[in-house]
């Protein structure tokens, strides 16, 4: 699972890097205009760790993110992304993942966000794309339905709630100071988290 896992993350790193000036420009009407070259620069600084390291497992994979993010990237979004990513590195099995297995993470990683950052859903922050994505999770799960059609939804609970960060008003991170005028503006890392995601789903971590 370590060679999937690495291949994953090298992916991402290649989503994050495309779409640097696409965060940055969000970043740019509510914030202060770094979150994709933030991103992009521990991104990048992953990619050539992971070019050049051999892993044993899924788990030290995550680790490895979790450590150069939080020391690469600068900004609210790398501690918090770190963070995330650590959590998992402290759960996730190195066996197949099942939809239980994919609850469980989805509430560590947000567990360890909420603990780093103390936002709560409907502040207009990365949480508002991840926390619904992890409600799809536990509502297919609670319904039995099959991995397939969870991680179809999962996307689209994700998509939805990155869209709904654009009428919220901003009361956590730098977009708070705007108060008001953060209205109209998708949050950018509410946008990472929704192309972090429909990566891992579309290259199925499993
Ligand atoms: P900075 O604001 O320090 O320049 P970035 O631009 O890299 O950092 O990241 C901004 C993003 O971080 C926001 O769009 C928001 O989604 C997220 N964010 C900021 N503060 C918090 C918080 N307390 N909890 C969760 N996410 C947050
Ligand atoms: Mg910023
Ligand atoms: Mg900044």
């Amino acid at each position: 699972m370590a060679n999937k896992t690495k291949e994953l993350f090298l992916k991402t790193a290649d989503v994050i890097i495309e779409n640097k000036n696409y965060l940055t420009e969000l970043d740019a009407a509510i914030g202060d205009g770094d979150h994709g070259v933030n991103l992009a620069r521990g991104f990048k600084k992953l990619k050539d760790k992971l070019e050049n390291g051999s892993f044993e497992s899924r788990s030290e994979v995550f680790k490895l993110t979790a450590m150069t993010l939080i020391s690469n990237v600068g900004g609210a979004s790398g501690p918090l992304y770190g963070t995330a990513f650590l959590n998992i590195s402290k759960v996730i099995a190195d066996s197949r993942l099942d939809l239980e297995d994919l609850v469980e993470i989805s509430e560590e990683a947000i567990a360890g966000i909420q603990k780093r950052g103390r936002a709560e859903a409907g502040e207009k922050t990365m949480l508002d794309t991840l926390i619904p994505a992890s409600e799809s999770l536990k509502e297919s799960r609670d319904n039995n339905l099959d991995l397939d059609t969870a991680l179809k939804n999962c996307l689209q609970a994700a998509a939805a709630g990155m869209e709904n960060t654009i009428e919220m008003q901003a009361t956590k991170g730098r977009a708070s100071y705007l108060g008001e005028r953060s209205i109209g503006h998708q949050d950018p890392g509410a946008t990472s988290s929704y192309l972090i995601i429909e990566t891992f789903i579309k290259n199925s971590l499993k």
